[in-house]
C-alpha cells in the first residue's frame, strides 16, 4: 500500500469512537489527544475527503472545552479582579481520549491549539458547507474566543512545550488565524469576545504585535519578551528561528506566504534547520531526543513551498517524508540520523523509550503537502 492511503488508514484506525486522535499509540506519554496535533489531524482528514472523522474530532474538542467552560469563567474572572493566576487555571493542552484532564504532571498552558481548532473547523465548514455542525459547537467556540481574547498576550508554553517564559509569534499567530476565522463565516461563528470587540480587531492588535515586536534582522523570531520583563523573566532571547514560524504564513496567513519578512525567515530556517536533501530541525539548540528532524516540519516546508509556486522544492521534501516511512507505512516524530546534540539522545530514550512511531501529526502532515501538490496539478 502507498504512503498516502496507508497514512489515511494509520489515522482512523487511531482515531478513538469519542473522535479523538492519539497522538501516538506506541509511546506512553503521547497516549492523549492535543488540540493541536489533532486540529491539524482533522484538517489533513478534511483535505482527503475523510470528512466525517474531521467532524467526529470537532465534535469531541466541542464536548471537552464545555465540559471545561467554568475554568475559563474562573479565569476571566481572576483576571478582572487582579488576582495571580496559577497552573491549575488555564485549560490544558491535551485531554484523554475520553475528553478529561489527564492526572499526571504536563507542561499544559499552551495557547496556539485553541487557535488551531478554531481555524481547522472554520476550514472544514468552508470544504464542507456543513453550517450545522457550526450551529452544534457555537457555544465552545464562544468559550474558546473568550479565553484567547483575554490570554492571548500572556506568556506561555510553545508549540514544542517549552520556553513558557516568553510569548511566540508561532503561538500568536495560530490565535490570530483562529479569532479570525471565526469572522469569515458570515454570521455563523462567535460575533464578540469578552470585551466586546469585534474579533477580528482583536486579531488585528496581534498582528501588530508580532510585526512590531517579533521581526528582528528582517526575520521573524522564536521568541518574544513579555513587555517590560526583558531583565527580569530569562532575559532578552536571541534572535534565532524556530521552524514552527512557516506556520505565521502557512495555514494562519498572519502574513502571506511571499511576504518579504515571511521569505527571509524562511530562508533563515533552510539556512540554519533544514538539512540539505534532509529534514527539518525545530531549532537550533534543541536537545529533545537529541534534536533530530521532524518528519512533520519537512512536509510543514513542502507545504509552504507549495504556497509559493516552488514546487520542485516541495517534491524534494515530500519524497524524503516518503523514505522515512517504516516497512509498516509508519512515520516516526524524528529522524535521528543528524542529531543537533547527540549526546542528549540515551536520556530520553531511558525516560520514554524510542522516539514516537508512528506519530499521527507526521501522517497528517505528509497527506496535507501529497494533496497540495495534487490539487496543483503537480504531484
Ligand atoms: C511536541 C508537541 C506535540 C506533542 C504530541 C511534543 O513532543 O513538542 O508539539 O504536540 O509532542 O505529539
Amino acid at each position: 500500500m502507498d504512503l498516502y492511503r496507508r497514512s489515511i488508514q494509520v489515522i482512523l484506525q487511531n482515531q478513538a469512537d469519542s473522535g479523538a486522535y492519539i497522538a501516538s499509540p506506541n509511546f506512553p506519554s503521547y497516549a492523549y489527544c492535543w488540540l493541536r496535533d489533532g486540529s491539524f489531524i482533522a484538517h489533513a482528514m478534511d483535505r482527503v475527503g475523510e470528512y466525517s472523522s474531521a467532524r467526529a474530532f470537532f465534535q469531541w474538542v466541542d464536548r471537552t472545552i464545555r465540559c471545561y467552560a467554568w475554568k475559563v469563567d474562573r479565569v476571566l474572572d481572576k483576571l478582572e479582579k487582579g488576582q495571580p493566576l496559577g497552573d491549575s487555571d488555564y485549560l490544558h493542552t491535551r485531554y484523554t481520549l475520553e475528553g478529561e484532564e489527564a492526572a499526571s504532571e504536563w507542561w499544559n498552558f499552551q495557547l496556539d491549539g485553541y487557535g488551531t481548532w478554531l481555524w481547522a473547523l472554520a476550514e472544514h465548514v468552508t470544504i464542507t458547507g456543513d453550517t450545522a455542525l457550526l450551529n452544534e459547537v457555537a457555544e465552545s467556540v464562544q468559550i474558546t474566543v473568550r479565553y484567547l481574547s483575554v490570554l492571548w498576550m500572556l506568556p506561555n508554553y510553545d508549540c514544542w512545550e517549552e520556553h513558557p517564559q516568553y510569548i511566540h509569534p508561532h503561538t500568536l499567530a495560530a490565535i490570530y488565524a483562529g479569532l479570525y476565522a471565526t469572522e469569515t463565516i458570515d454570521g455563523h461563528l462567535a460575533p464578540t469576545n469578552a470585551s466586546g470587540l469585534p474579533n477580528a480587531y482583536v486579531a488585528d492588535e496581534i498582528r501588530r504585535f508580532v510585526l512590531e515586536h517579533g521581526v528582528q534582522d528582517g526575520h521573524l523570531v522564536k521568541h518574544i519578551s513579555p513587555l517590560g520583563k526583558t531583565a527580569s523573566v530569562g532575559g532578552q532571547p536571541a534572535a534565532v528561528v524556530d521552524a514552527s514560524l512557516i506556520g505565521v504564513a502557512t495555514p494562519y496567513r498572519l502574513s502571506p506566504p511571499d511576504d518579504t519578512v515571511m521569505r527571509a525567515t524562511v530562508d533563515r530556517i533552510e539556512a540554519d534547520l533544514h538539512c540539505p536533501g534532509g529534514g527539518v530541525h525545530r531549532y537550533l539548540a534543541d536537545t529533545y531526543y537529541g534534536g533530530g528532524e521532524w518528519v512533520l516540519l519537512a512536509a510543514w516546508l513542502g507545504w509552504y513551498y507549495t504556497e509559493v509556486g516552488e514546487w520542485e522544492r516541495a517534491r524534494e521534501l515530500l519524497h524524503w517524508v516518503e523514505a522515512q516511512a517504516d516497512g509498516d507505512g509508519h512515520l516516526p516524530e524524528q529522524v535521528s540520523t543528524h542529531l543537533l546534540a547527540p549526546d542528549r539522545y540515551a536520556e530520553w530514550e531511558a525516560r520514554w523509550g524510542p522516539v514516537a512511531k508512528p506519530l499521527l501529526w507526521s501522517h497528517a502532515m505528509y497527506l496535507i503537502l501529497y494533496r497540495a501538490l495534487e490539487c496543483a496539478g503537480r504531484g
